[in-house]
């Protein structure tokens, strides 16, 4: 038995459980994301290569409630961190660095989030493990793609860093 996340629209099990305390989604999709941090945990090919990615993605396909400060600052830094990663290509090492520093500067307000999302989490866990590191980087740039209308403001915030 399978429910839509409401908030990236992944399909997961029906679960009760907790779930992030601002990245908000459906208990069985953050249940789901633990497992996909596990496997990324016990593999350090598989960490080094995708686990800044599917960090980001989920932040930006989870983004909470809008009147939180923390969910706003945590879409700006993770799409900040995605833009890092895939358009300027900076080693995910030197990234964490970087979303310090915009951490501590004032955000402005978010636009409305994506009202959906082509790939999620569902089908990152769907593939095999010898798939896991093209997945998630087709999910990260979806994700990233999705907050298009952020791209232009990051630019500036990392340029001012
Ligand atoms: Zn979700």
């Amino acid at each position: 038995m399978a429910q839509p996340c409401f908030s990236c629209g992944g399909r997961f099990e029906l679960y009760e459980g907790p779930t992030h305390k601002y990245m908000l989604s459906s208990p069985g999709c953050w249940k789901a994301y633990g497992e996909l941090l596990a496997r990324e945990y016990e593999n350090p090919l598989l960490f080094g290569a995708a686990h800044r990615l599917t960090v980001d993605a989920y932040a930006l396909q989870h983004p909470g409630d809008p009147s939180d400060r923390r969910a706003t600052q945590s879409v700006w830094i993770h799409y900040a961190a995605l833009h890092l990663a895939m358009v300027e290509e900076v080693s995910h090492a030197s990234i964490p660095a970087k979303m310090q520093t915009l951490a501590s500067k004032p955000l402005p307000p978010l636009p409305p989030a994506p009202q959906s999302h082509s790939i999620t989490l569902a089908d990152v866990v769907a593939e095999e493990a010898s798939n896991h590191v093209p997945a998630v980087q087709r999910w990260a740039a979806s994700a990233y793609s999705a907050w298009e209308p952020l791209r232009r403001d990051v630019s500036r915030l990392l340029a001012d860093l």
